[in-house]
């Protein structure tokens, strides 16, 4: 039998949010994926359904509307971004650029949960740093583990699935600490919900540090998670070479066509976030008050700690028509969605004493 190479089978599995499970008489809400609540937009799918009449075409390689219109928002020329099919795809084509076998990738745990199996992907060898007991980034640790053979630091603010985000003077003093060979990627996929002092500012990071690779999605704040499409801001020379090794074609027209639109409807779109934020705001008053205490949340998603008593705490939730995100023997995440899973999750922990 042909087998595939041996780092293959110690990819470890992607876990997706489960949808909720039917409950008799009550509706249910899907909390698991960290997903936009909110309907598409009749603007942008119209636009979206538009483009899908062209489908026996390939689409736009060079995705050209789209970072015409990133370059526009973001001021920065288009050989500096490359799109790709999500976020998710750029961490493998910089990591498929970048990092071969015995390359050290440096990245918190818990965090996002592509990155072990992408680095796996790769080749490469991942280096996990313990989160705090607040669930943010050790960043002290994270620098004392970069050593000769790292390639890359993967950042992520706010961190999913913890939720706490950095600021931006801890960033700009990590980068400014890290060799100038070592690229530091910050995942910036909940960007639109980061409501602090002094939060990242990523280009001018990347205005300081070519090694700063910036990585955003159209998945969350957007609500365009099932069409895939996120794009990387980096150094030319590194954004050329994440779209030398992307898949041809990967963007579909339609994707492309709904991101653009959705540039183009920003106003109303982040006039949904606000009302996310508020409804994130309303979730934390609501779980304090119960008792309960999450990390500082800055995504659309709260963490609860829980260890052990992880699976128990979904199964309830799921009681209550909530589909959440279990991590066994960690914890749960749950999304920011409708306010009536808002309260039905307030309602539920009211009801039962926080862990010790
Ligand atoms: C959701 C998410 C992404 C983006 O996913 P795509 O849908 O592939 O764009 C990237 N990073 C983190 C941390 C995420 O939670």
């Amino acid at each position: 039998m042909v087998q595939p190479l041996p780092h293959v089978r110690e990819i470890p599995p992607y876990v997706p949010g489960r949808p909720p499970e039917a409950r008799p008489g009550l509706t249910t809400y899907k909390l698991s994926s960290n997903e936009n609540p909110y309907p598409p937009l009749p603007g942008v799918l119209g636009t979206a359904t538009q483009a899908a009449e062209a489908m026996n075409r390939y689409p736009d390689m060079g995705c050209t509307a789209l970072y015409d219109a990133l370059s526009t928002k973001l001021d920065v020329s288009t050989d500096r971004l490359a799109a790709a099919t999500g976020s998710v795809a750029l961490i493998y084509h910089l990591l498929a650029a970048y990092c071969g076998p015995g390359d050290e990738v440096v990245h918190a745990w818990r965090s996002f949960e592509a990155y072990p199996i992408a680095i796996t992907a790769a080749g490469a060898t991942g280096v996990q740093v313990p989160v705090t007991a607040d669930g943010r980034h050790d960043l002290a640790a994270m620098a004392a583990a970069v050593t000769e053979r790292t390639r890359v630091v993967l950042l992520c603010t706010p961190n999913n699935p913890t939720g706490p985000a950095l600021s931006h003077a801890e960033t700009a003093g990590f980068v400014a600490g890290v060799r100038d060979d070592v690229l530091v990627v910050v995942d910036e996929a909940y960007l639109e919900f980061v409501r602090m002092a002094d939060p990242v500012d990523g280009l001018a990071l990347l205005r300081d540090h070519p090694n700063v690779v910036l990585l955003r999605t159209f998945s969350k704040a957007y609500g365009l998670a099932g069409l895939r499409v996120g794009y990387a801001v980096a150094a030319a020379d590194v954004a050329s070479a994440l779209r030398a090794v992307a898949l041809p074609f990967g963007v579909s027209s339609i994707a492309q066509a709904a991101a653009v639109a959705s540039l183009a409807h920003e106003v109303e779109l982040l006039a949904r976030v606000d009302a996310l934020v508020g409804e994130r705001d309303r979730l934390v008053a609501g779980i304090t008050a119960a008792g309960w205490t999450v990390p500082e949340p800055q995504g659309n998603f709260v963490w609860f700690d829980l260890g052990d008593a992880a699976a128990d705490f979904a199964a309830r939730a799921a009681d209550a028509g909530l589909a959440v995100r279990p991590f066994a023997g960690e914890g749960v995440r749950v999304s920011v969605g409708e306010p009536e899973a808002t309260d039905r999750l307030v309602e539920m922990l009211e009801k039962e004493p926080p862990p010790a």
